[in-house]
C-alpha cells in the first residue's frame, strides 16, 4: 500500500479557475460590455439591475467578487456595500466600486466602508480585468493562508488549534440541541520504537499513512485532527458512541492490516478511547476529553490495539466513568 497523503484541502476549498463575478448597475449598457469582457477572461458574470437584487443575489449565489455601481436609484452603491459587510455571509466577499462621477470624497467612503477597490467610469475595460483579476488573486490567497494556518503539515489534517475551537463549538452545539456527539482520542502503539528502528522518516510515513486512514473511514462532517506527535482526535457530530465505535473500529483494523514499504515485516497498532452521547449528556468540553483520555488509556492497559468506549447516557459524572 502507498502511504502518500494529498494534501487536501478541507473545506471550503478555493477553486481559483471557477470565479464568479457580481455586477450590480443600473445600466444595461454596463451588463453587456462587462459580461462579454469578463467572461471572455474565464469568469462566469451574474447580474443585477439594482441594489435591492444585488444584495439578494450576492447572498444566495456567494460570488468571488463584487463589481458595484455607486449611482443607482433606489438603493444606492453605498448602501448596499453597507449591507454586503453588514452580514456574515457576504462580509468577505471583495467589492470594487464603480463610479460615474469622481468625487474624492465617495472613494474615501466607498475604502471606509470595505471596498477594496474604486474604478471611475468611463473605465478602460483591459485595466478593469487586470484589477479584477489582481482582487481575487489576493483574495485567493489569503483564503489559503487562513486555511493553512489551521492545517497540520505533516498529515494536511486539521491541527490541534483548529481542534480545541471545534471542540467547543459541538460540545455547545449538543447542550443547546440535544443531539448525539462523540469523540476519539488515538494513539500509536509503541511508536517510540518504530522511530528508533527504523528512522524518523519512516515513523512519519506511519503517521501520514494513519491520517490517510482516519480520512478515508470518517464522513465528511466529522473533524479529523492531528492532535500532537503520534495522536489523533476524531470528533463525530450526529454520531452516537455505539456508531462511533464502529467507525474507531474499520479505523483500527485498517491501520494494523497496513504493509509499510519501508518496514514489510512489522505491521503498527493503535488504540483509541471514546467518548459519546446520543443527545441527553450535559458535560464540560474539557471533562469530554479527559473522558476520553482515560478510556485510551485503558486501552493501552488493557493490551493496546483496541477500542475502548464508553457513553455519558444519563448524565454520567466524571468520576463514575472510568
Ligand atoms: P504507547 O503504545 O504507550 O503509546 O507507546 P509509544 O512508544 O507510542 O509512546 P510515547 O508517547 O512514549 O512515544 C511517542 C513517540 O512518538 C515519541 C516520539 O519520538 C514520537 N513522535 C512524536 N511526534 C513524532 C513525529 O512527528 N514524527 C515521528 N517520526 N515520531 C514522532
Ligand atoms: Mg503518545
Ligand atoms: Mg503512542
Amino acid at each position: 500500500m502507498e502511504m502518500r497523503v494529498p494534501m487536501k484541502v478541507p473545506e471550503g476549498a478555493i477553486d481559483e479557475q471557477s470565479s464568479v463575478a457580481l455586477l450590480i448597475d443600473d445600466s444595461p449598457t454596463m451588463h453587456k460590455l462587462l459580461s462579454l469582457r469578463l467572461r471572455s477572461e474565464g469568469l462566469e458574470v451574474l447580474s443585477a439591475l439594482s441594489g435591492a437584487d444585488g444584495v439578494r443575489e450576492a447572498q444566495e449565489k456567494q460570488p468571488s467578487v463584487v463589481l458595484l455601481d455607486i449611482d443607482m436609484p433606489g438603493m444606492d452603491g453605498f448602501e448596499v456595500l453597507r449591507l454586503l459587510k453588514d452580514d456574515e455571509s457576504t462580509l468577505h466577499i471583495p467589492v470594487i466600486m464603480l463610479s460615474g462621477l469622481f468625487k474624492a470624497q465617495d472613494k474615501v467612503t466607498a475604502f471606509d466602508l470595505g471596498a477594496v477597490d474604486f474604478i471611475t467610469k468611463p473605465f478602460d475595460v483591459t485595466e478593469l480585468r487586470v484589477r479584477v483579476r489582481s482582487v481575487l488573486r489576493i483574495n485567493y490567497l489569503m483564503r489559503m493562508l487562513s486555511q493553512q494556518a489551521n492545517i497540520d503539515g505533516l498529515t494536511g489534517l486539521y491541527n490541534r488549534a483548529h481542534f480545541n475551537q471545534r471542540w467547543a463549538e459541538a460540545v455547545a452545539g449538543v447542550e443547546r440541541h440535544k443531539r448525539p456527539l462523540s469523540l476519539a482520542m488515538m494513539d500509536l502503539d509503541h511508536f517510540k520504537s518504530v522511530n528508533d528502528t527504523y528512522g524518523h522518516p519512516a515513523g512519519d510515513s506511519v503517521i501520514q499513512g494513519m491520517a490517510k486512514i482516519v480520512r478515508r473511514e470518517c464522513r465528511e462532517t466529522d473533524i479529523a485532527c492531528r492532535y500532537g506527535g503520534e495522536e489523533f482526535v476524531l470528533v463525530m457530530p450526529e454520531t452516537g458512541p455505539e456508531d462511533a465505535a464502529a467507525v474507531c473500529e474499520r479505523i483500527r483494523q485498517a491501520f494494523g492490516e497496513v504493509v509499510w514499504p519501508k518496514h514489510p515485516e512489522r505491521s503498527i497498532t493503535c488504540s483509541m478511547g471514546i467518548v459519546g452521547t446520543d443527545g441527553a449528556a450535559v458535560v464540560e468540553a474539557s471533562d469530554w476529553l479527559e473522558l476520553a483520555d482515560r478510556n485510551l488509556y485503558r486501552a493501552k492497559k488493557e493490551g493496546r490495539n483496541r477500542v475502548v468506549t464508553s457513553s455519558l447516557e444519563g448524565g454520567v459524572k466524571l468520576a463514575q466513568a472510568s
